[in-house]
């Protein structure tokens, strides 16, 4: 199988979990890049399966280290990808799923280039979105708010996305996400279609 990398984004309640959960007996082997995280657990989270759950210092640590690949401030907490589990997923010819926001889509982008596929998913209104987080019921009410004025600014940004997934009908949703998985193993770079026309030219 080829390695891929496909950057999810979407607000916080989106669905972006809910589909990758659903979709993940149909998209062969992949690494779901777990990030490092300053924001508190929420109920049922695990440490080291949804997130890194590590405090100010121990980020900025890392952040000192060049340990991420990229690292953003989102609703006043930090949010980082490590670079090390991403490059040997990558050498096992995975695909690297990224759930992260607009500003580490851009970073990414800059850092990956011509190899990255990227989807955005969005609930179809913003009232529906304020529904999802409220039914979720594991944020307060002002943190919800924070999440849904956020998400005014990052729906700004749909247009840098390859493909946009409205999470309206579940199912529909995962399928599309399905396709979407599977087109980004098939994405050639320029670095690896320059090899592979050497390779080719000269067997
Ligand atoms: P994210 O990972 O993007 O923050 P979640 O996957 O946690 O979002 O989904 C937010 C909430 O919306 C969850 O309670 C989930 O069960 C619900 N949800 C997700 N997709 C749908 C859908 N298509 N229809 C109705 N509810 C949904
Ligand atoms: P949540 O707190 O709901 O889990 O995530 C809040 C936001 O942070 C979401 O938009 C999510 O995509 C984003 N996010 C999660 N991990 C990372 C990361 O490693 N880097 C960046 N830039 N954003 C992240």
């Amino acid at each position: 199988m080829h390695s891929g990398i496909l950057v999810l984004s979407g607000p916080s309640g989106a669905g972006k979990s809910t589909i990758i959960n659903a979709a993940a007996d149909a998209i062969g082997e992949f690494y779901f890049s777990v990030s490092t995280t300053t924001r508190e657990p929420r109920e049922g989270e695990v440490n080291g399966v949804d997130y890194f759950f590590v405090s100010k210092e121990e980020f900025e640590e890392g952040i000192a280290r060049g340990d991420f690949l990229e690292y953003a401030t989102v609703h006043g907490n930090y949010y980082g990808t490590s670079l090390l589990p991403v490059k040997k997923a990558l050498s096992e010819g995975k695909l690297v799923i990224f759930d992260i926001d607009v500003q580490g889509h851009k970073l990414v982008r800059e850092a990956m280039g011509d190899i990255v596929v990227s989807a955005f998913i969005t609930p179809p209104s913003l009232k529906v979105l304020k529904e999802r987080l409220t039914s979720r019921g594991s944020d307060r009410m002002d943190i919800i708010q924070k999440r849904l004025e956020n998400a005014k600014e990052e729906i700004k940004e749909i247009s840098s996305y390859d493909f946009v997934i409205i999470n309206d009908n579940l199912k529909e949703a995962k399928e599309a996400f399905i396709a979407i998985a599977n087109a980004a193993r098939y994405k050639m770079g320029k670095a690896e279609s320059q090899k592979f026309i050497k390779e080719w030219l000269e067997s």
